[in-house]
C-alpha cells in the first residue's frame, strides 16, 4: 500500500527517518515514512492520496513542540518544513472577498435594470397575444351567439386588468430590488475605500505553512512591517504557530493574523478562513481543537507600516530577554501551559524541582518551565520527568498541569 503511494504522488520522501532530526528535543526512534511537499499543489495531491486510500497520517512543522516517543512512529508523516514561500502580499489580495463582491454587485445591477424593461416588454407581448387569440375567437363565435361575445369581451377586459396589475407590481418589485443592490453597491464602495485606507497604514505577508516564525519576524522587519516582533525567538514554523496560537511578550499569532487558507482534510478543498473561524484562545485554534480534520497551508498577517530602527529594537529587546531566561540546550519550549494565569514554572520551581532529572532530561536551572535534554536523553526519559513534575506540583498545589507539548503518537 505505502509503496503504491510512493510512486503515485510525486513527492519528495524518506524511509527510517531518525526521529532525532525532527523534533528540538533530539530524541526518538524512527519514523517509517515522512514526505516532504514543497508547494501546496503537492500538500493538496498527496493529502488526497493519503485521503482516498484511507491511511492516516500526522502533520509536523519544525517539531519544537513535538516529542517523537523512542519506539519510533510506524504512520506517515507529513513534514511541511520545505513548504516555505513568504512574500509580501497586496490590500487588494487581502480584500479579496471585498472584490468579488463588488463585482457580483455591479453584475446584477446591470442584469436587474435590462430585466424589467424586457420583462415588461415580454408582459406586454403576451397581453398583446392575449388580446389577438381572444379577438380572434370572438369574430369565430360571432355567428354562434351575441351572448357569448360579450362574455369573451368580459374576459378580454378582466385579463388586460389583471396583465396591467401584474406589469405594474413587477415594475414595483424591479425598482426595490434595483434600490437594494445599489444600496449594497454603496456599501461595497465604501469597503473599497476602507480598503485603501487600510493599504496605506497596514502592510500584508503571506506565509507558508513551512516558513520558520523567526524568518517571518525578520521578513517583517525588511519591510518596515511592525506586529510581528514577538515572534523572533519562538522556533516553530507558521503552521505549527497557527496551530498552537503561538506568542509570547503579549504578542500572540491570533491578533496578527488576518486569514488562512487551509487544506480542508474530508473534502479537498482549500478554503479561506477568517480570523474569527480560526478560533483562537490562549494556545489553542479550531485546528488544535479539530485536529486531522485541517492543513494550515498560508497564513496572511496584516501588519502596521512602522520605523525599521524601532521594530529591531523591540526585537532586540525580546531576544535579550529570552536569552536572560531561557536554556540554550534542546528542549520544546515550556511543557506545560498556564492555568487561569497560574504560570507552571512559578509552580514547578517553588516545588523545588529546578535542576531535578530523570535519566538524561532535566527541569532547566535557568526556566523550570523547560525540560532540556542535558546529555542524550530519550524520549521515555522526557515523559517520565514530566508525569514526575506533574505529581509533584498536584501533591504540593492541588493544580493539574495541563501539557502544551504533544508526542506524536
Ligand atoms: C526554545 C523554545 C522556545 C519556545 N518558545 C515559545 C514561546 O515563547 N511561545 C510559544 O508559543 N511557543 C514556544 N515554543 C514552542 C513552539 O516553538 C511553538 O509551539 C511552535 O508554534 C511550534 O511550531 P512547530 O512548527 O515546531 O510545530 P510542531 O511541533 O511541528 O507541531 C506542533 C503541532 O502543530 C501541528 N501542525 C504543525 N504544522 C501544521 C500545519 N501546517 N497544519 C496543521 N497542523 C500543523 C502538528 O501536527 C502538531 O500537532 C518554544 C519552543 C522551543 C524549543
Amino acid at each position: 500500500m505505502k509503496k503504491d503511494i510512493l510512486t503515485t504522488v510525486g513527492v519528495k520522501f524518506a524511509l527510517n527517518v531518525d526521529g532525532a532530526g525532527l523534533s528540538s528535543f533530539k530524541s526518538g526512534g524512527r519514523l517509517s515514512l515522512v514526505f516532504y511537499p514543497e508547494t501546496e499543489k503537492q500538500v493538496v495531491s498527496l493529502v488526497g492520496v493519503l485521503r482516498n486510500t484511507h491511511i492516516g497520517f500526522r502533520i509536523l512543522g519544525g517539531g519544537t513542540n513535538t516529542l517523537i516517543p523512542d519506539g519510533g512512529y510506524d504512520g506517515i508523516a507529513v513534514c511541511l518544513k520545505y513548504f516555505k514561500g513568504i512574500r509580501l502580499a497586496d490590500a487588494d489580495e487581502t480584500g479579496e472577498n471585498h472584490r468579488l463582491n463588488i463585482e457580483k454587485v455591479k453584475e446584477n445591477v446591470e442584469n436587474a435594470e435590462k430585466t424589467p424593461i424586457e420583462n415588461r416588454k415580454f408582459d406586454a407581448g403576451i397581453l398583446r397575444e392575449n388580446v389577438e387569440e381572444s379577438t380572434e375567437s370572438v369574430e369565430k363565435n360571432a355567428g354562434i351567439s351575441r351572448e357569448s361575445v360579450e362574455k369573451n369581451g368580459e374576459t378580454l377586459r378582466k385579463n388586460t386588468v389583471i396583465s396591467r396589475k401584474n406589469i405594474a407590481k413587477s415594475t414595483e418589485k424591479d425598482g426595490k430590488s434595483i434600490e437594494t443592490l445599489r444600496k449594497n453597491a454603496g456599501i461595497s464602495r465604501e469597503n473599497e475605500k476602507f480598503n485603501a485606507e487600510r493599504a496605506k497604514k497596514y502592510g500584508f505577508i503571506a506565509a507558508d505553512a513551512g516558513v520558520s516564525l523567526p524568518k517571518l519576524s525578520a521578513f517583517a522587519l525588511e519591510n518596515s512591517l511592525s506586529g510581528l516582533e514577538f515572534l523572533g525567538g519562538i522556533p516553530g514554523t507558521v503552521g505549527g504557530g497557527v496551530y498552537m496560537n503561538a506568542g509570547a511578550y503579549g504578542g500572540e499569532i491570533g491578533r496578527v493574523l488576518e486569514f488562512c487558507d487551509v487544506l480542508e482534510v474530508g473534502s479537498g478543498r482549500v478554503i479561506r478562513l477568517k480570523n474569527g473561524e480560526s478560533e483562537f484562545s490562549y494556545r489553542s485554534s479550531v485546528f488544535q481543537r479539530r485536529v486531522g480534520e485541517y492543513v494550515v497551508l498560508r497564513a496572511y498577517f496584516a501588519l502596521e507600516c512602522g520605523d525599521a530602527a524601532k521594530i529591531k529594537d523591540k526585537m532586540n529587546e525580546f531576544k535579550k530577554r529570552r536569552a536572560e531566561s531561557q536554556p540554550k540546550e534542546p528542549g520544546l519550549g515550556s511543557v506545560f501551559k498556564r492555568i487561569d494565569g497560574v504560570i507552571p514554572a512559578i509552580l514547578i520551581d517553588k516545588a523545588g524541582l529546578k535542576g531535578y532529572n530523570i535519566g538524561g532530561a532535566a527541569v532547566s536551572d535557568k526556566h523550570a518551565g523547560f525540560i532540556i535534554n542535558s546529555r542524550g536523553a530519550s524520549s521515555s526519559d522526557f515523559i517520565a520527568l514530566k508525569e514526575r513534575i506533574k505529581a509533584v506540583v498536584y501533591e504540593k498545589y492541588g493544580i493539574k498541569l495541563v501539557e502544551e507539548i504533544e508526542i506524536l503518537e
